[in-house]
């Protein structure tokens, strides 16, 4: 049996790249007991769709007034002038999602005076359990007869079989992502122009043109989410290769930049680096396009860190009606800034130049501009990336940032000084792919012999060996690839240590997967054991986000078109798969302070005990400290380093804000609830051990 399908996902919104209409699919599922990401083969027409459905921010996207007002706007003024010079409209709607484009263009001929032009809708959708949910909506609102939806991918639409040799108009399509171009879009306009169409002269695209731009900025937060940062600057044995640096890759960190804008100080003004003519793109070598924009003026004196990329569409022809994604700093009118548009499914991209660039005011700089069908490139400079600058990545995001975080760097530095000094511990067993705290080990206590269990994820394997490998003195470390095998004696071990962290996790307590593997190997190991850490403690709070809860919250009405249909299927979709909390990092989000409630102990696992497999689960209730609708409640785990020494991945006290180096778990309440201060909110808990899950259910 094969993959027949290949699901592509960025990290804010779910993009179906449908490469056949056979319905069978692969899923994944990452489990913390074996620490194993299983592959699960789904015969179910549905299941695996659902669970994309369910996981997609597509409401969000329906939530995006400014969106649907731009579009309705350029379907409206496209559809009344044409409607002047010609007696039939025939309009492509490219995924049509719910149906809502198409719906907007059967009712704008209504507002149109000329009646004799006649309007023929076509819809198309490569994913089919959407595609059914655009013939209930259209059905829904009663123009089952003005609309034809085709669940096919546009590019396997069939001039004659499909639209009966009418030729197309007027295209409308979103098919956009953050990084704008990363739905294929490319192609998808170019083919449809080129097989679909009538000659290029007459036809109309909604929307017509695109810019992207970018922004120079420094930003040392922005820089930790790239760049390993060497332990000290008095460290003596560890020093990071430079090719080790960069372990995230070099694409796109996709980021909504309006939420962390304190930390970003742009350096020049909003440059133009692609523009796209959705009538006239040039195909030639998949389109690829390669621009060196010489002379670009720096404002201030600083550092480029990061450069900034958001887009800007023209809807119209004239370029009177806009949509984009800039970012607030960089709006003319602080009015507007304010009441900017908040959405999930299009924010902002992050790129990193290969070296950050000092600069002074007034200095002039190169950029090295690329893009390919699907992604961006931007270096400064006039050099082409050659091919080994493509770097994939090894590690996420936020485990760079957990790296490079200097608090959590303290807390484990105070942690092992606590556990080290005046002690006999000389052997111990590092277990995990964080690749911090070996090297704190290695580089502070060089009387341990530090034994580290190969990690399983090869690449970061080889760059820990490779940094390890590049110290001025001989480290006192040996690397094993198993505990299966004899090649060391596990009872001369004193300790075992983990941050815990494995790249395979998910949800915060994934990491638990440590807990398994000391388990697993338990007898092979002295009952004195020393580990660290030695607990764990999950924990919640209760809040209101300010806008986070609309990714998941039901569209009922759009623009005036009753969508509940849509609402119904992801409703649906949510409790097949039975997913009710799910990860963000919740430094990306704000909430209402203070926060809804004190934070609340749930569940406390103790490293050293053996839960055999039992499943805890108890009824809790939490206490409510202030007035205002709960609308989420986010989770999260701490780590009992040494005697009360915590580390948290979440939050350590109600009003902090969130780290920025893990994700948080997050319940999304269907039903927001009102909520006073001095009430309490029912839940159930708990942690089955058997399968390494966490248990939450709020009791109605
Ligand atoms: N037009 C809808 C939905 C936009 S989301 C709205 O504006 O609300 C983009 C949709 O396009 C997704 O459902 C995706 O599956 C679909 N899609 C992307 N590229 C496509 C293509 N080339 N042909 C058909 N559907 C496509």
């Amino acid at each position: 049996m094969l993959l027949k399908q290949l699901v592509h996902f960025s990290k804010k919104t779910i993009r179906f790249c449908y490469q056949s209409q056979t319905m069978s699919t692969f899923k994944s599922r990452s489990n913390i007991v074996t620490g194993n990401t299983e592959w699960v083969f789904v015969d179910d027409d549905n299941f695996d769709y659902q669970q994309e459905l369910a996981r997609s921010a597509f409401a969000d996207m329906l939530h995006d007034h400014e969106r649907n007002v731009q579009y309705e706007k350029a379907i409206v003024k496209t559809i009344q002038n044409l409607a002047k010079s010609t007696k039939k409209i025939h309009i492509l709607d490219i995924g049509t999602g719910t149906g809502l484009l198409s719906m907007m263009a059967a009712r704008s001929l209504n507002q149109t005076s000329n009646t004799d032009c006649s309007l023929r809708i076509t819809a198309c959708e490569v994913f089919q359990p959407m595609a059914k949910i655009a013939k209930k909506c259209i059905e829904k609102n009663g123009l089952s007869d003005r609309i034809n939806v085709i669940d096919k991918r546009s590019t396997e639409l069939d001039l004659e079989k499909d639209l009966q040799g009418d030729r197309i108009n007027i295209i409308v399509a979103e098919v956009f992502d953050t990084e704008l171009i990363g739905e294929g879009g490319l192609r998808t306009f170019s083919e449809a122009c080129k097989h679909l169409t009538i000659d290029n002269e007459n036809l109309h695209i909604i929307p017509a043109r695109a810019t992207i731009y970018i922004q120079l900025v420094e930003s040392s937060k922005l820089q930790e989410f790239h760049t390993l940062k060497n332990l000290s600057s008095e460290n003596k044995r560890i020093n990071i290769p430079n090719d080790c640096r960069h372990l995230a890759g070099n694409t796109i960190f996709d980021l909504n930049v309006n939420e962390v804008k304190d930390y970003i100080r742009p350096l020049s003004k909003p440059i133009p680096v692609f523009n796209f003519n959705f009538k006239n793109l040039n195909e030639a070598n998949n389109f690829t396009e390669e621009t060196i924009l010489e002379n670009i003026q720096c404002d201030y004196d600083g550092r480029i860190d990061a450069f900034i990329m958001w887009w800007n569409l023209d809807m119209d022809e004239q370029g009177e009606i806009q949509l984009g994604t800039i970012p607030t700093w960089c709006y003319d009118d602080p009015e507007k800034a304010k009441n900017v548009q908040w959405r999930e499914h299009w924010i902002h991209g992050i790129f990193y130049p290969q070296e950050p660039k000092i600069i002074k005011a007034k200095d002039q700089v190169s950029l090295y501009c690329f893009h390919d069908e699907y992604s961006l490139y931007f270096d400064v400079g006039t050099s082409p990336f050659s091919p080994r600058s493509f770097t994939p990545a090894i590690l996420g995001r936020l485990a760079m940032a957990a790296f490079n975080c200097d608090k959590r760097r303290q807390r484990y530095m105070q942690a092992l000084e606590k556990s080290f000094s005046n002690s006999s511990i000389k052997h111990c067993l590092y277990i995990g792919d964080g690749l911090l705290l070996p090297l704190l080990i290695l580089e502070m206590y060089p009387n341990i012999e530090l034994i580290i269990l190969q990690s399983s994820n090869i690449h970061l394997a080889n760059y820990l060996e490779a940094i390890l490998s590049n110290s001025s003195i001989k480290l006192n470390y040996q690397i094993i690839s198993s505990l299966d095998k004899d090649t060391i004696d596990l009872q001369t071990i004193d300790m075992i240590l983990s941050e815990p962290f494995f790249t395979k996790s998910i949800l915060p307590w994934d990491n638990l997967h440590f807990y398994y593997l000391i388990q697993k190997y338990r007898s092979k190991f002295r009952s004195d054991i020393k580990l660290f850490p030695g607990k764990a403690r999950i924990r919640c709070l209760a809040l209101e986000f300010d806008n986070l809860y609309k990714i998941r919250s039901p569209v009922r009405q759009c623009s005036q078109f009753d969508l509940t249909p849509f609402d119904e299927q992801i409703l649906k979709a949510s409790v097949d798969v039975d997913e009710t909390i799910e990860p963000q990092s919740l430094f990306e989000y704000s909430s209402k302070k203070p926060a809804l409630s004190s934070i609340c102990d749930l569940i406390q696992i103790n490293f050293e005990r053996n839960y055999n497999d039992a499943s805890e689960k108890v009824d809790l209730e939490i206490p409510f400290t202030a007035n205002g609708t709960c609308n989420g409640i986010a989770f999260w785990i701490d780590y009992e380093l040494n005697e009360n020494i915590w580390l948290t991945t979440g939050i350590e006290h109600e009003n902090d804000s969130w780290v920025n180096y893990s994700k948080q778990g997050v319940h999304l309440l269907p039903i927001p609830i009102q909520m006073q201060s001095g009430t309490k909110l029912k839940i159930s808990t708990g942690f089955d051990f058997k399968q390494g899950q966490f248990l939450f259910e709020i009791i109605y």
